[in-house]
């Protein structure tokens, strides 16, 4: 069984039909990558797969196993994790602090006021270092990192807590050449570690390297949907 699995979804927004019949599987160790301008209805996927909105036909199921949509946190709580664009970190707050935000972290440790800070700054260091970043100062503000930094931090923040599939949303829009190939190696590690990604972008350059699977969308709807073998044939 696929870890994700959307099968035919509808979603509509009165008479607006910002989905019509997509269908959608991530398998454990996979990219599959969402491309589609502004209007596509790529932001009304990643709400699905998250569990936020139900859709309006269709099913989604996580491990064989249909998601109910009766809370907003049954998706997380199910292992899957959205690294959002704007992303929800505390500028002025140590890098490690930021790590240990959020409520994953008391359902795995404990209340964050009983966690040793040694332990904190060791594991965040670590947990980045094995994802290949190398920060020499954990303590620095996590304001003081670049876009790209910030979002490899989230991104292992939410391998570390568990995650078992990653939404990511356009991670690489607001960055430069040198920081989105941060990225997209961090996106590669993810995947190296058995993790299913969802990778969200308009940006082919940075899908085509590192997707197993593509789903092109246009107003709502699924222009293609690839596997990496396909796509190269059809060159
Ligand atoms: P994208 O993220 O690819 O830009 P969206 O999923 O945000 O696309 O939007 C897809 C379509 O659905 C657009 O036409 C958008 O205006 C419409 N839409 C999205 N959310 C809502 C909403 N809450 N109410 C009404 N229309 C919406
Ligand atoms: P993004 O650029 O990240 O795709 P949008 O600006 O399209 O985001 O949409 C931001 C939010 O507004 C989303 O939650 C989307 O569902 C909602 N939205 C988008 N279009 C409409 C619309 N026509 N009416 C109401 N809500 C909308």
């Amino acid at each position: 069984t696929p870890l994700v699995r959307l099968t035919a979804c509808d979603k509509s927004y009165g008479n607006i039909i910002a989905l019509g019949g997509i269908s959608l599987e991530v398998d454990a160790g996979e990219v599959t990558c969402v491309l589609g301008d502004n209007g596509a209805g790529k932001s009304t996927l990643i709400k699905i797969i998250a569990g936020l909105h139900k859709p309006s036909h269709g099913s989604y199921e996580v491990d064989g196993v249909p998601v109910t949509f009766d809370s907003p946190r049954e998706a997380l709580e199910r292992g899957i994790a959205t690294v959002y664009q704007d992303l929800a970190v505390v500028p002025l707050m140590p890098v490690w602090r930021n790590f240990f935000l959020g409520n994953e972290v008391r359902k795995r440790l404990g209340p964050v006021r009983r966690l040793d800070i040694d332990f904190m700054r060791k594991t965040t260091k670590k947990e980045l270092l094995d994802m290949g970043i190398d920060l020499r100062d954990v303590d620095q503000p996590i304001g003081t990192l670049s876009g790209g930094e910030r979002q490899c931090v989230a991104i292992s923040r939410a391998v570390y807590f568990g995650a078992k599939v990653l939404i990511l949303d356009e991670p690489t829009a607001a960055l430069g050449v040198k920081q989105s190939g941060v990225v997209l190696k961090y996106i590669v590690q993810a995947r190296e570690r058995g993790l299913g990604v969802i990778f969200i972008t308009h940006n082919p350059h940075h899908a085509y390297p590192v997707g197993d699977r593509f789903l092109l969308l246009k107003r709502g709807k699924a222009i293609g949907y690839y596997s990496k073998d396909e796509i190269t044939r059809d060159e």
